[in-house]
């Protein structure tokens, strides 16, 4: 079973490899995609190996069949729906952000509690947040983010896996646990800035 940094440096190939099809390669190498995703080009084999991806010693790997797999795998052979709840400045970044559209991904509406930000009759609504269910239900949406204050996360997590949901990335500021079914990814920018701040203090530390 491949584990999450196994597949996120599945999306890093495929990346590459788009970049590398605009720029009409037909073939690329391990070695290729190994510098474009940071990492040796074993590594590009081995994670490939694991979903049965062989290429040819000589000729490579032919682009355009290797950009069917990974889009296969990666689940990008059919647009992927998503709705965020909380429309505060994360939610509302996300919901407009259109780099994700390219990679099939699309926000399809946004929800909130707060009438102020509801905008019922856009082609990408916000709602309120009552109508989640039976949005989710009728879109068939099984993705989900959160970006919502820490003490309404959990509230709406349930209400979200009630729905159906069963992916979720939580940017709420605190840790939530993935409930049978369901799988959460947790996003704290805070922990993550902490982090790099921690590193580059040791990098300066070891000057
Ligand atoms: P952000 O953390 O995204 O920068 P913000 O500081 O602008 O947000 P927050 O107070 O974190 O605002 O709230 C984010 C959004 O979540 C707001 O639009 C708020 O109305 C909404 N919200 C709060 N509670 C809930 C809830 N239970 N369900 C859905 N939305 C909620």
């Amino acid at each position: 079973m491949a584990n999450r940094s196994c597949i996120i440096r599945l999306s890093r190939y495929k990346n590459a490899l788009n970049r590398l099809k605009t720029l009409n390669f037909v073939r690329v190498f391990s070695d290729n995609l190994a510098d474009a995703a940071g990492v040796t080009a074993a590594q590009v084999r081995k994670d490939f190996s694991l979903f049965g991806i062989t290429g040819n010693r000589r000729g490579g790997y032919k682009v355009d069949e290797l950009s069917d797999q990974l889009n296969k795998i990666l689940g990008k052979d059919q647009l992927q729906e998503v709705v965020v709840i909380g429309m505060g400045n994360i939610g509302k970044a996300l919901f407009h952000y259109g780099g994700l559209e390219k990679s099939g991904i699309k926000v399809a509406a946004g929800f909130d509690i707060d009438p102020v930000k509801f905008d019922r009759d856009s082609s990408q609504p916000v709602l309120p947040l009552e109508g989640l269910v039976d949005f989710v239900r009728g879109h068939n949406i099984v993705l989900g983010v959160i970006a919502v204050p820490d003490y309404a996360a959990q509230q709406v997590l349930e209400l979200m896996l009630s729905a159906g949901i069963r992916g979720v990335l939580n940017f709420a500021p605190i840790c939530l646990k993935a409930p049978e079914g369901c799988i959460v990814n947790n996003i704290n920018l805070e922990s993550e800035l902490e982090n790099l701040i921690y590193f580059v203090n040791a990098l300066e530390d070891g000057k």
